[in-house]
C-alpha cells in the first residue's frame, strides 16, 4: 500500500513541506481566534505526527498566541511572506503538528473531519452537510475512526511521558 504523500508551501515560494501519510484529524474551527488570527471565517487544520512532516526548503518564525482552549499555542511562518503553515498546540506540544490545508498543493485533497466552536461562526457562513459540527470542542472518541485515534492516543501517551 503506497502512502500518500502530499507537498505544499507558503505564498511566496520561500517555504515548501512534504507530508506522509493521511491526517490524524481535521479540524475546521469557527472560534473567534481563529477568526482574528487568520481574518477569515475559520480556519481548517490538519493535524499530523510532526515526524511526518519534512521542511524541504525555506525558514519558519514562531509566534505564539493564545489557542481555543485557553492555553497557547505556536504558529510557524515562512520568514519571507509570513504565511501561517503549521501550528502546535499544548495538549500534544511539539509532537503533533496542524497544517493550515490552505497551505497545500492540492487544499481539496484533506477534508475536515469536525467543524468546531459553531456558537461563534459568522451568521453567514453555512455549515457543510454531512461533517459534525459542534458548539465548542468535541470528544475525538465519538468521531475519530479507531486507526486515527490510535495514533492520537500514541501522541497523547508520549507526551504524558514527557516528550514535546
Ligand atoms: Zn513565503
Ligand atoms: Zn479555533
Amino acid at each position: 500500500m503506497n502512502e500518500a504523500v502530499r507537498e505544499g508551501g507558503c505564498a511566496c515560494g520561500h517555504v515548501r513541506y512534504r507530508v506522509a501519510g493521511e491526517p490524524m484529524m481535521v479540524h475546521n474551527c469557527h472560534c473567534r481566534l481563529c477568526q482574528q488570527q487568520t481574518g477569515s471565517t475559520s480556519v481548517v487544520n490538519a493535524f499530523f505526527e510532526s515526524e511526518r512532516i519534512e521542511l524541504l526548503t525555506g525558514e519558519l518564525t514562531r509566534h505564539v498566541v493564545q489557542g481555543g482552549s485557553g492555553k497557547s499555542h505556536t504558529i510557524f511562518r515562512c520568514t519571507q511572506c509570513g504565511t501561517a503553515i503549521w501550528s502546535q498546540y499544548s495538549r500534544l506540544g511539539s509532537l503533533s503538528s496542524g497544517l493550515r490545508a490552505g497551505t497545500l498543493d492540492d487544499p481539496g485533497s484533506v477534508t475536515p473531519d469536525v467543524v468546531i466552536f459553531t456558537a461563534s461562526k459568522m451568521p453567514w457562513v453555512t455549515l457543510p452537510e454531512g461533517i459534525p459540527a459542534f458548539p465548542a470542542y468535541y470528544d475525538f472518541a465519538e468521531v475519530l475512526p479507531p486507526d486515527r485515534l490510535a495514533r492520537l492516543q500514541a501522541l497523547v501517551a508520549r507526551r504524558q511521558a514527557g516528550e514535546g
